[in-house]
């Protein structure tokens, strides 16, 4: 292997050959990891604003994409889908999860909300829209139960045809959320630009309220925003009542967090989607 040489010196370092080898090994792992049923979905339950998470109920769920390696184990979402963007594998992987959870959510029997994440490389590859459309065909999941969640870099490409495939997804009768507000650079621009239905204020912000008052302060100013422009808030990364408790004293909408319950295979809310997670058992066995 080459030394690495930038200026006047060059320092070999083993570690990156190693670390560049398990990058490659890990793609081509990565790229086998639908066809070998290693993916699947946790789902993270979103619930009203109560005063305390006994009075809070729940509206619906996150989908969050988890990989389960045979030998490396757990993967962690943080790490596999960066990866998965870099070589363009989100574009499939992205289809089986929006697939994968409007099944799951079309199977229950309380109509309850399903929120997916979207990457970038699924605006800017193939047909967003008509994929979308044909999935909700497929699994009969009625549009308004189907949110989807993107963050500014989604958008930041390519201004008008971001605002055309969001004009276009709103058109299926879809929601669209704006997910880590505050955490990037042109948050209010976007608002002003685009329709979003509603805004997760960023876990960063949640964290510090009751920490420092410049905090509150944000939060109070954008659940203030937010309504203003006739969009919903949901507080991201709840942990504890008291946060919980500030939050819907300033009438923020929604939360989500592990104070209201974590990420999860959906048998550990069957008793709130209402048993369907025994429609699916049965579904795939079958
Ligand atoms: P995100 O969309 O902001 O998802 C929220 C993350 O916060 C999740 O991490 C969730 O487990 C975590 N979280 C929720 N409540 C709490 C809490 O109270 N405290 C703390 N400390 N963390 C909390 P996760 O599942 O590891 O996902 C990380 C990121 O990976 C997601 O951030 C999202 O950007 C991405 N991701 C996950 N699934 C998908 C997917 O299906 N598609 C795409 N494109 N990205 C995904
Ligand atoms: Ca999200
Ligand atoms: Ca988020
Ligand atoms: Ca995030």
């Amino acid at each position: 292997a080459k030394a690495k040489s930038r200026g006047t010196i060059s320092i070999y370092e083993p570690e990156m050959d190693q670390q560049i080898r398990d990058r490659r090994v890990l793609h081509q792992e990565l790229s086998v990891a639908i066809k070998n049923g290693e993916l699947s979905l946790y789902y993270q339950p979103q619930t009203t604003a109560g005063a305390s998470a006994a009075e809070s109920s729940v509206i619906g769920f996150e989908a969050l994409a988890r990989w389960h390696h045979p030998q490396r184990g757990f993967v962690p979402p943080g790490d596999f889908i960066p990866l998965a963007e870099e070589s363009g594998l989100i574009v499939e992987m992205g289809e089986w999860i929006l697939r994968e959870a409007c099944r799951e959510a079309a199977s229950w029997a309380v109509p309850l909300q399903i929120a997916v994440n979207l990457s970038p490389a699924q605006f800017t590859h193939g047909d967003l829209v008509g994929l979308v459309h044909s999935i909700l065909l497929e699994t009969g999941l009625t549009p308004d139960r189907l949110e989807l969640e993107i963050t500014e870099g989604v958008l930041i490409e390519d201004l008008d045809r971001g605002l055309s495939l969001l004009r276009r997804l709103k058109a299926l009768g879809v929601r669209i959320s704006m997910d880590d507000f505050g955490s990037g650079y042109s948050s209010l621009s976007y608002l002003q630009a685009f329709p979003f239905d509603k805004i997760k204020i960023d876990r960063a912000f949640v964290i510090n309220l009751g920490r420092n008052p410049q905090s509150a302060a944000i939060v109070r100013a954008v659940i203030d925003l937010g309504h203003g422009l006739e969009m919903s808030i949901v507080a991201e990364g709840v942990e504890t009542e008291a946060q919980l408790g500030f939050l819907a004293e300033e009438g923020c909408d929604a939360v989500q967090g592990y104070l209201l319950g974590k990420p999860a295979p959906i048998g550990q809310y069957a008793e709130l989607v209402g048993g369907g997670h025994l429609l699916e058992t049965v579904r795939k066995a079958g």
